[in-house]
């Protein structure tokens, strides 16, 4: 396929853009523009490894998108010739809820439905809208494929994705478990089958996404059937800011005691995690710092971070019949040998054991982490969810 795909990840005051080759896939420029709508807002823009930063005046996504495309054009070393090169547009979008099983081209009609999902991802989703609409206008002919990290998660079974609570709720409102990072775990779970040259058909696989965010998934015969993030990203593991799994009457409580929702939902999405826990930070290295140095409650957040993952695991282990494959992706799944081992501990029973030597040195690239005698591979996977969205409206176009 000649020309060149660009994609596109909006978020409520940035655009992070990657132009790809669309025939090799490979990257061509790069870059992301903050601070949209504050004055200044900067751009940083990468093409064959030289970095430019400048500082613009842009007060919302559209003007956003129109400066990137004339960045690609203009500056040196230039990305493309003409506009023309520009084949399709990728879309990142946060959630597709129960509409989208896959990528799709964006219309009127697809419009509709994610402007319907944005009440219940009103952080995410607009901004996602107002991206597509921008390049839509900007760029007319091109198509513009949305893609979604709700969409993987939709081969779920109704056991997975309903919550025990009336089903009238499920029907009037659409609560049930949408999971989240679906690109992510889509991802690494086929370039695992490809590592090791194993059909994907064929294998029960966990998936763990461990960055700011957090959630894992459990993928059987290249689906997922279960997910850890559930009606919002906050279910599930403990990640930088959120508590993940709670009592939710630890809600009512605090607002018997006094507390706003508001508050209460700040404290569960911004002052939870690791952060809350160890008083330190939300990032990792910090708090691996401060334990290291003494902290109890320091080392108290690491062990519940790394319980937490395990006992999902477990759970997934047991829902798959038994576990062929486990992947740590994400910033910390990445580049964390001490958090990988942590969560690995204590798992031969299940045939899982870590070369220690293999863990220490895989940082920041792929490898394989598990011993020879494990039964369970162990992998290390660095995701890449712009090359992914890439591949899938690469994919799209040429189905459709
Ligand atoms: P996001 O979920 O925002 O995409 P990332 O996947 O980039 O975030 O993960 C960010 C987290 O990864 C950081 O908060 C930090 O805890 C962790 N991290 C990043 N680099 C390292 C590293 N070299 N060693 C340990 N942890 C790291």
């Amino acid at each position: 396929m000649p020309g060149k795909i660009l994609v596109v990840n909006c978020g409520s005051s940035s655009i992070k853009y990657k132009l790809f080759d669309a025939d090799l896939l490979t990257g061509v420029a790069s870059g992301l523009l903050e601070r949209i709508g504050s004055r200044p807002a900067v751009l940083k823009h990468e093409v064959r490894g030289i970095v430019s930063r400048s500082e613009v005046d842009v007060s919302n996504h559209r003007q956003g998108l129109e400066l990137i495309l004339r960045v690609l054009l203009d500056a040196e070393p230039k990305a493309i010739a003409s506009l023309e090169e520009i084949v399709a547009v990728g879309h990142r979008v946060v959630h597709g809820g129960d509409s989208f099983f896959e990528a799709t081209v964006v219309d009127e009609k697809v419009l509709e439905a994610l402007r319907k999902w944005a009440y219940l991802a009103p952080l995410h989703n607009p901004p996602n809208i107002a991206g597509i609409e921008a390049a839509r206008s900007l760029l007319p002919k091109v198509p513009q494929v949305a893609v979604f990290d709700t969409a993987f998660h939709q081969t779920m079974p109704e056991t997975a994705y309903l919550y025990a609570i009336p089903y009238e709720l499920y029907e009037k409102f659409g609560i049930r478990r949408y999971g989240f990072h679906g690109t992510s775990h889509r991802y690494v779970a086929h370039r695992a089958a490809e590592i090791l040259g194993k059909p994907l058909e064929k294998l029960r696989m966990v998936t763990c996404h461990l960055g700011n965010g957090c959630s894992i998934t459990a993928i059987k015969n290249g689906r997922s059937i279960d997910t850890s993030m559930g009606f919002t990203p906050l279910e599930g593991l403990v990640m930088g800011t959120r508590s993940g799994d709670i009592d939710p009457s630890i809600v009512f409580y605090l607002i018997g005691e006094g507390f706003s929702p508001r508050e209460v939902e700040d404290i569960l999405n911004k002052k939870s995690g690791l952060l809350g826990v160890s008083g330190v930070s939300n990032d990792i290295r910090d708090v691996e710092r401060e334990a290291e140095a003494g902290s109890k409650r320091a080392r108290l957040a690491l062990d519940i971070f790394a319980y937490r993952a395990k006992k999902y695991i477990g759970a997934y282990t047991v829902v798959l019949g038994g576990l062929d494959i486990l992947v740590f992706t994400g910033g910390i799944g990445e580049n964390d040998p001490l958090i990988r081992r942590m969560i690995c501990d204590n798992m031969s029973f299940l045939g899982l054991m870590i070369d220690e030597d293999a863990n220490r040195v895989t940082v920041g690239r792929t490898g394989v982490i598990s011993s020879r005698q494990s039964r369970v591979k162990v992998l290390v996977i660095p995701t890449d969810e712009e090359l992914a969205i890439a591949e899938e409206t690469r994919k799209h176009l040429l189905n459709h």
